[in-house]
């Protein structure tokens, strides 16, 4: 086991991966280039709120913390998709009641894993340290503090924990030669924007708090997740260019306009739109993928700085956690041989991190596209039926966001020939009364047992 263990990163895997490692007794630093949010009160980062499901709750059970953060939590129960014109409905995530995804603010989840790590006497903590890069014949990280002094620190193995900007990955990068490093970073032909429904001026929610909000719009969309304080973060997703997209949206009549004719009932809840728009960010998204993750068995990628993907799953911190898990369970595995952790960890994981980057892809064009149209609800319905009256039966959203023993890869491959066959099914059967739940379910399985997982 390495002596000494650098992270880079102190967002959401790098904290929970600093409070594992420390738990196991090994001496770890964290260095971050931000203040300390618990201190100066700024939370910046990709997103205000965040969904949390099973994935990321098993990560937090392990540290010890699942109860404390379902505390801060707001249940969701299912999409609650608004028409432009019409009354908006719900679909639910499940068919099982007891299954529902969590937002939770990504600031009070990142103090809570800081004030959790700050418990150890192993584990240190080193805001306002920005690195710069790796020497990876130390290992030595390469820092700069606010100041602007340039240090350097040696360790046995350095983590980077940076996000999908890394600055760790950079580093690697200029080895490719080396390395044989492959990369690619994708990014999608939409951006986002986070904007504001506040409180009903006399208190509570403007809209119901237990669902995601959904506006789909075909080539764009918006969805709200609700926070503790009452609000709801609303995220805009638009094109970057062309019609409808933030390039056109650039003076307050024609954002106005915009949303009168397309989210005319979300327009009568936000109050400050126009400042939110003209003020806040647009954020890009996009896809990383590359390998290795590892330099010569002396640093690690993990979490977005090895596999940052769009948001349209929500598992990206999701699968953020469940790199610390996977890399966990190896390590007891491996009995606390690093080199065959590291080596096993990097061959097992990535291909379901490649699988949900797929899945998150796939997920954006389903929300944009088609939770509106016809087929596809009825395909919903019937989803939900199987689940409520089959025990063993999981939808692929439930493969992927509430069975955290089912792998990414595997969920990925069952769960779209799973779709295709239910699309099939309700394309032939346009009356949800004339389903016989058995029949369908065994076309399904029949069908299923074709497909080779390998
Ligand atoms: C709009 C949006 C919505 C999202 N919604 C969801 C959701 O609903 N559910 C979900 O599971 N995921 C969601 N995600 C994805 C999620 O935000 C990321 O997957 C998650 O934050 C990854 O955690 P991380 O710790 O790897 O990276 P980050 O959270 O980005 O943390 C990286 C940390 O490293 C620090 N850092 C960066 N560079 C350096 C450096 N050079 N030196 C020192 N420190 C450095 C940063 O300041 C930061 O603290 C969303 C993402 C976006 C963009």
């Amino acid at each position: 086991m390495p002596k000494k263990i650098i992270i880079v990163g102190a967002g959401l895997s790098g904290t929970l991966l600093a409070i594992r490692l420390a738990q196991k007794g090994l001496q770890v630093s964290l260095y971050e280039k931000r203040s300390d949010m618990r201190k100066d009160g700024r939370v910046e980062g990709r997103s205000i709120n965040l969904a949390l499901s099973d994935r990321g709750l098993k990560a937090l059970k392990m540290i010890g913390m699942d109860e404390e953060i379902q505390k801060d939590c707001i249940p969701m129960k299912g999409r609650k998709i608004h028409p432009v014109s019409g009354e908006p409905f719900v679909s639910p995530y499940s068919g099982r009641a007891d299954k529902y995804i969590n937002s939770i603010s990504r600031g009070g989840l990142n103090i809570s894993l800081l004030n959790k790590a700050e418990q150890f006497s192993n584990l240190e903590l080193c805001f306002d340290k920005a690195c710069l890069g790796i020497d990876y014949h130390g290992p030595i990280a390469q820092f700069q503090d606010k100041q602007g002094q340039k240090f350097e620190v040696e360790a046995d193995f350095i983590f980077g924990a940076d996000g999908s900007n890394s600055v760790v990955r950079k580093s690697m990068l200029a080895l490719s030669h080396h390395l044989l490093f492959s990369y690619s970073q994708e990014y999608l032909g939409h951006a986002y924007k986070e904007l504001v429904i506040p409180p009903a001026v006399n208190g509570g929610f403007r809209l119901d708090n237990n669902a995601l909000h959904i506006w789909p719009r075909g080539g764009y969309m918006m969805i709200a997740l609700p926070n503790l304080d009452e609000s709801f973060t609303v995220t805009l997703f638009l094109p970057h260019k062309g019609p409808n997209s933030f390039e056109k949206l650039d003076n307050a009549s024609k954002l106005i306009q915009f949303f009168k004719e397309n989210f005319p009932d979300a327009l009568t809840h936000m109050p400050s739109l126009v400042d939110d728009f003209f003020s806040n960010p647009t954020g890009l998204l996009l896809t990383v993928k590359c390998l290795p993750w590892q330099v010569n068995g002396k640093s690690l990628l993990l979490g977005d700085a090895a596999h940052a993907i769009v948001p349209f799953y929500g598992q990206g911190m999701n699968a953020s956690f469940e790199d610390v898990v996977v890399f966990d369970e190896l390590l007891e595995k491996n009995q606390g041989n690093w080199e065959a952790t590291i080596n096993e960890y990097e061959s097992v994981r990535k291909k379901d991190t490649d699988a949900i980057a797929d899945l998150a892809i796939d997920n954006f064009y389903e929300m944009r596209d088609q939770v509106a149209n016809e087929i596809f609800q009825r395909k919903r319905k019937l989803e939900m039926k199987l689940e409520q009256t089959f025990e063993d039966y999981m939808s692929k959203y439930s493969m992927v966001t509430f069975n955290e023993n089912i792998r990414y890869s595997e969920a990925m491959i069952k769960g779209r020939r799973q779709d295709e066959l239910l699309l099939e099914y309700c394309k032939e059967h346009t009356q949800m009364e004339d389903v016989k739940l058995e029949e369908a379910l065994e076309y399904i399985n029949t069908n299923s047992r074709k497909i080779n997982l390998k």
